[in-house]
């Protein structure tokens, strides 16, 4: 029986955490008994951060790059070496040191098996989910593909926008998520801003009346207020206005005069009546809310989390070192170790992967006990890019601003899809 390195999630930190053990960790061990298993809902792993353009049109990205299949990205490495489970843990018992994950059936309409697996070491990269099923992999019940369910959420809010024609769009959330879904549906449906902003510096009566409503005094916190300010100006120009001190108390959706809890999903014809913390209730034909993210983490026992959900982990060595747990890690936006992004996580795989080097050769007495290992160190810089639109877009990075034209062709043109095709497949951590 080989000893079994569990990853749970099959995303940014997951895939890349798969690829560089088995490209620079597995092949330095002593012996060579231990298999990769990453289990994950989906059996495709898609480039996230596309998702405000992706949920208009198919036509926005080739789909080939934008979801690729995680069983051929792993085809090159030898069967006993690599497993790919399509499953979803539900239960981590971190004493007995086993994982409950329920096997999807090909069939949806077939009971799942239910498979118990017993780690040698285990990575936490489940992510996290967001309020708005049109933005990511959604966990739901019915073992059915998160990426065809996300196809889904995208085709019944794309017969929302265009078959019932939506005059008016709420979006909640003055974060990078809620202001480049804006900038997007305010260019798709409002047409591009103009070339000379002086000349139409904002739309005075948009076709489609979007409007963004922050809960704070301004949008886009993690950077500069001249740069929110901006942002601005850009969304004011594809007809997206904002609203601040706005906080969002509940939404119901409007159904022939009753009203139903609502979270954001398109449905057709219906409009949605958004309440403001101070009372005031705006009306809208859709509702898009792109605040916070929930961690995926509810397999884990409350005493490994924190109070907001996510992993309580050392930040310096992706160990998750609570309640006498040992080799057990967490990485990405499950874990609390750093902002989530995707940065963040590239920088943090190489030193995950020596630190359980040293811990698994620790347990075989091919290292010191007393050796402490690689520390990771979080870029607290200013460093966030946003599109706003298909031309236009506002950021700095490592604290310095960037120009428009520049977030457009580091990240606007295509979403950082330029980049997904090397993570996937692994060339990325070719060398360590
Ligand atoms: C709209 C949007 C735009 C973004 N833009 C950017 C950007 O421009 N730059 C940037 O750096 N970051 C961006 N981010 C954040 C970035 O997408 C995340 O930091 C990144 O996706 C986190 O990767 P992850 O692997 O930790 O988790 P996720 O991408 O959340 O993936 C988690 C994986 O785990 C799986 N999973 C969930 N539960 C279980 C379970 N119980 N068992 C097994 N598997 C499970 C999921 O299906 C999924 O495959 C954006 C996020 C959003 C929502």
């Amino acid at each position: 029986m080989p000893k079994e390195i569990i990853i749970l999630g099959g995303s940014y930190a997951g895939l890349s955490t798969a690829h560089y053990l088995l490209k620079h960790i597995l092949p330095s061990l002593p012996t060579s008994d231990c298999q990769i298993v990453l289990v994950s809902p989906s059996e495709e792993v898609f480039c996230r951060p596309a998702c405000p353009r992706a949920l208009i049109s198919d036509d926005m990205f080739p789909q080939d790059k934008l979801f690729v299949s995680i069983p051929a990205s792993f085809s090159q490495y030898p069967e006993d070496r690599f497993r790919f489970v399509q499953g979803t843990a539900v239960s981590l018992d971190h004493v007995k040191r086993t994982v409950d994950i329920t096997i999807h059936p090909s069939n949806p309409n077939l009971n799942p098996e239910m498979l118990v697996v017993t780690y040698e070491a285990l990575v936490i990269a489940t992510g996290a989910s967001t309020p708005s099923p049109l933005l990511g992999f959604t966990p739901n019940n019915t073992h059915t593909d998160p990426a065809t369910v996300l196809r889904q959420n995208w085709s019944s809010f794309r017969t929302q926008l265009h078959t019932y024609t939506a005059k008016s769009i709420i979006i909640a959330g003055g974060g990078p998520a809620g202001v480049e879904v804006a900038g997007e549906l305010g260019e798709h449906l409002n047409g591009p801003p103009s070339w000379v902003s002086w000349l139409r510096p904002a739309q005075r009566s948009p076709k489609v009346p979007i409007t963004l409503l922050t809960a704070g005094d301004r949008i886009l916190p993690a950077l500069r207020p001249t740069i929110a300010k901006t942002a601005e100006g850009y969304l004011a120009r594809v007809g997206v206005s904002v609203v601040k001190n706005a906080r969002v108390v509940s939404v119901t959706q409007v159904q022939g005069g009753n009203t139903t809890d609502k979270d954001g999903t398109a449905e057709g014809g219906q409009s949605v009546a958004v309440v403001l913390e101070d009372g005031r209730v705006l009306s809208g034909d859709i509702y898009i809310p792109c605040t916070g993210t929930r961690p995926n983490t509810a397999f884990i026992r409350d005493e490994l989390l924190t109070g907001d959900g996510r992993v309580d982990t050392n930040p310096q060595t992706l160990r998750v070192e609570k309640g006498g747990v040992v080799r057990v890690y967490a990485i990405g936006d499950a874990s609390n170790y750093a902002r989530p992004a995707v940065h963040n996580i590239l920088s943090a795989v190489p030193v995950l992967c020596a630190n359980m080097k040293l811990d698994l050769l620790k347990v075989s007495g091919g290292a010191e006990q007393e050796a402490d290992g690689r520390v990771f160190k979080e870029d607290i810089s200013e460093t966030q890019l946003v599109p706003i639109g298909r031309s236009k877009g506002v950021g700095a990075a490592m604290g310095y601003r960037l120009p428009s034209w520049l977030i457009w062709a580091i990240k606007g043109r295509d979403y950082w899809l330029w980049t997904t095709g090397g993570l996937w497949s692994g060339k990325k951590w070719d060398r360590p």
